[in-house]
């Protein structure tokens, strides 16, 4: 099927008779008629759904879902994009190993990263998003476990340029981890160009109406954990009766870890109802993004010819430093979301921000709605002024997220809060 089929009748398929909508299955447990049974799926728990801590059928058919759309095998949602990155990292490293990262990220992953991951003993050393395969590969160590990197950076607008990391990743036999939650799999599937692992903060596009916070990963199912670097892979968990990852569940090691060990400890796993409105969010997903890069084209070609405007980064326009990767990468468009620097500085880009009538001030970025928001006071505040210009933030720098309003009456507010 193509995205816009999978979209709509990927994950659930309606039974004879039955509702033909996905149902909200909002029961934390489920009953079985004997004890045997309990035990069996507490041996292999992909025979059944036991507790919603760590599975649910109609958050399962909203997993399904989006591995079809990603390219992947299997997928496991999450209540958040931050725990989504947490997960995928802790599935693989743990204290005393490190990860490679670009540090053009999201500021909460910066975070996450420099701060959180280190009092777990994982070190997370950033290389710049330009570097070449020589530079990249001279900075994995013999501890490094994953290299991480944003499809589309946030609130750069930088790109990630998959192909090239996946290589070195995988001369050195550790996994690619993809977030690609700007870009939605509609626009790209970073498993296509060798990511191993595919992350998304699901509050963004997936939920596409600014309603509820989630995330989810996706496994490609291509990464050979048996390599030898991956001992929790290949031997026996203790904490689950001696389960082999990677012998037991040669398909799909990675997430069937995820779920079985770290989300039935962290307990992170969205409720039923919140699968079934992430699920309204993908059914038209498709639709949305191609209005979305239509609408982000024209602001940001409107933006480009201001006077007071010093840049724009959208990787759309042909002006663009990405925009050949984008090509490569994004041929259908590169989303909603854009960053213009305003001439004057932060004063200048408070000031216009505060002048706008139709778009929202408001922390939230791929929302239906317009919105902007100054990142060095907001979402990235609690960086360091060299981890800013290492994100490409400049104090000047405004994120604007275009929505789906009638692109005139968005140009004419930005028109009027310029003048
Ligand atoms: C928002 C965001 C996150 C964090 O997701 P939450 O759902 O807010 O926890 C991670 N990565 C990117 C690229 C994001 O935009």
């Amino acid at each position: 099927m193509k995205d816009e089929t999978k979209c709509l009748h990927s994950g659930y398929k309606p039974q004879n008779g039955g509702p033909g909508v996905m149902p909200i299955y909002q029961s934390t447990t489920f009953r079985f008629d004997s004890t045997a049974e309990i035990a069996a799926v507490f041996d292999d728990p992909t025979k059944a759904h036991i507790y919603s801590r760590f599975t649910n059928p109609t958050v399962d058919c909203v997993e399904k879902k989006i591995a079809d759309l990603e390219h992947g095998i299997a997928a496991m949602c999450t209540t958040s994009g931050q725990a989504s990155s947490l997960i995928s990292i802790l599935n693989i490293a743990s204290s005393g190993d490190r990860i490679l990262s670009t540090s053009a990220i999201y500021g909460g992953t910066v975070n996450l990263f420099s701060i959180t991951l280190k009092k777990f003993g994982i070190t997370v050393d950033f290389i710049d998003i330009d570097s070449n395969e020589d530079e990249i590969e001279k900075m994995i160590m013999p501890n490094t476990k994953a290299i991480f990197g944003e499809t589309l950076t946030n609130p750069s607008l930088q790109i990630f340029d998959i192909e090239k990391f996946a290589n070195v990743a995988h001369r050195n036999n550790i996994p690619l981890i993809v977030d690609n939650t700007f870009a939605t799999p509609i626009l790209c599937k970073p498993i296509d160009f060798g990511a191993d692992i595919v992350i998304h903060s699901t509050t963004k596009y997936m939920d596409g109406h600014a309603l509820q916070v989630g995330g989810v990963i996706v496994d490609s199912g291509k990464f050979d954990f048996t390599c030898g670097k991956f001992p929790d892979f290949t031997t026996p968990d203790e904490s689950y009766h001696g389960t082999i990852y990677a012998k037991d569940y040669p398909n799909c090691p990675y997430i069937i870890k995820a779920r079985m060990q770290l989300m039935r400890d962290f307990g992170c796993y969205p409720s039923g109802m919140s699968g079934f409105l992430l699920n309204l969010g993908l059914e038209t997903m498709h639709l949305r993004m191609e209005r979305y890069c239509k609408n982000g084209l024209s602001l940001a070609e409107f933006f480009k010819n201001h006077e007071k405007i010093e840049s724009v980064n959208y990787p759309g326009l042909k002006t663009d430093k990405y925009y050949n990767l984008a090509q490569k990468y994004l041929p259908k468009g590169t989303s909603g979301v854009m960053s213009v620097t305003i001439k004057g500085g932060k004063q200048e880009a408070i000031k216009f921000m505060d002048k706008l009538k139709l778009a929202s001030k408001e922390v939230h970025v791929a929302d239906i709605r317009t919105c902007v928001l100054h990142p060095a006071s907001a979402t990235h505040r609690q960086l360091t002024d060299k981890q800013l210009a290492d994100c490409g933030i400049n104090p000047g720098l405004v994120r604007v997220s275009v929505g789906l309003e009638n692109i005139e009456d968005i140009i004419e507010d930005f028109r009027q809060a310029l003048a």
